[in-house]
């Protein structure tokens, strides 16, 4: 009984803690009854109706990867995926291509993307309808927008147009680099010390620098580099793309020589381009051409014969009638090209290279060539025909003189 009696003690005791604790329990649920009236008070108020309305504040866009992949020469690929707090409802992508004079134009591409927090997209261009070369810049950034307005703009970004298809060697002196894949090193250093002796002639005999760098690209003969082309001329050895400051040229190992002569010619197009650069007015072709050939060092022997039977027979054309486009038959091609040699000779050898010099600025000051002409030398171009044709044996030119009478009229 004595056992049954403190049994029944001991459960009383217990019983009696236990329902203390429950009411101490109670009394620290009574500490957080306010928040929890609080609560019960906030479901009484009368609901919000319900909406999308995205809150700005907790807004954030970020940009998983941003990359661009080149198939050479056929297209190039740039490819975005980025993540949100809200649906992405907009992607843009702006590219603008790098020139060296032309005032720069920024595109916007509106590529496909099925909206949502998470997006891929990308956006493939054609460069096949572009005039676009080897070693080309373009520099790109994306615009992601969500739909709170709250918008990403990525850092401006360069993809080079790269020819991966083949192993670059590259040298790189003053303000050229040079890029080759067939042909040792000596081979790719002559080339460069080419291009370095044409600079200097150029310099001493107009006083045309080049302004920016120059990347010229050797490929392995004409046939691999009409590959690389969209639009190759069958007759085409060697491009200068002026406005990149890139020069495409093929060249074989056994065509050293030629090589030289090419880079010469194709450089002095890209200084005297670069230095009269105005959106206004062009160099005539004629001393555009004229000063590349006599970059060169001297007209080639092929082209010499053309001078000389047409000053045999007076087949000479008029100098105002190389300011523009050459013909397209290749023996008058020929003597359009031997003539703007002759021409330019003419005046770098009688009146000097300051002349020469200073008629390339009044050119890229935008005055015609007619007036810089005439204040430079006191003729005109008829004028000029006139002196140069006196100059080799000839009586002056009928269809000039009658051209000038008509312009002074
Ligand atoms: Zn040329």
């Amino acid at each position: 009984m004595k056992q049954l009696s403190q049994y029944l003690i001991w459960l009383v005791l217990i019983t009696a803690m236990l329902l203390g604790s429950f009411a101490l329990g109670c009394k620290s649920d009574e500490k957080v009854t306010p928040q929890l009236d609080a609560l019960s008070d906030a479901q009484l108020l009368p609901k919000p109706s319900p909406t999308n309305e995205p809150d700005p504040t907790t807004s954030f866009i970020n940009v998983i990867s941003a990359d661009s992949t080149v198939d050479f020469p056929a297209s190039l690929t740039f490819n975005l995926e980025a993540e949100s707090s809200h649906e992405i409802t907009d992607i843009e992508l702006r590219y603008t291509i790098e020139k060296v004079t032309v005032t720069s134009v920024t595109t916007t591409i509106k590529p496909d993307f099925v909206t949502g927090i998470h997006v891929i997209t990308r956006w493939r261009w054609d460069t096949r309808k572009f005039d676009l070369p080897p070693g080309a810049r373009i520099n790109y950034k994306w615009i992601v927008t969500n739909n709170t307005g709250d918008k990403l703009e990525t850092e401006s970004a360069t993809l080079i147009f790269e020819d991966s298809r083949h192993s670059w060697s590259e040298l790189a002196e003053e303000n050229v680099r040079l890029l080759w894949y067939k042909g040792d090193a000596t081979f790719g250093q002559e080339l460069m010390d080419a291009a370095q002796t044409a600079l200097a002639k150029l310099a001493q005999d107009t006083g045309a620098k080049l302004e920016r760098e120059a990347r010229i690209y050797i490929y392995g003969d004409t046939d691999e580099l009409h590959e690389a082309l969209i639009y190759p001329q069958e007759w085409t050895g060697g491009l200068a793309f002026t406005d990149y400051g890139i020069i495409v040229i093929g060249i074989s190992t056994d065509r050293l020589s030629w090589g030289k002569r090419t880079i010469a010619h194709e450089l002095s197009h890209l200084v005297i381009h670069q230095m009269t650069y105005n959106p206004l007015s062009n160099v005539p072709t004629w001393i555009d051409e004229g000063l590349a050939m006599f970059t060169e060092g001297g007209l080639r022997d092929d082209l010499a014969d053309n001078l000389d039977d047409a000053l045999e027979d007076d087949t000479l054309f008029p100098v105002r009638s190389l300011g523009g486009s050459f013909p397209t038959d290749s023996e008058e091609a020929g003597l359009a090209y031997a003539q703007s040699y002759s021409l330019v000779s003419f005046l770098i050898e009688n009146y000097g290279s300051e002349k020469m010099m200073a008629l390339l600025e009044l050119l890229k000051q935008g005055n015609s060539y007619d007036d810089a002409l005439l204040e430079i030398y006191e003729f005109d171009v008829d004028g000029l025909d006139e002196e140069w044709r006196t100059s080799l044996g000839l009586q002056p030119n009928r269809i000039a003189v009658s051209s000038r009478y008509t312009f002074t009229v």
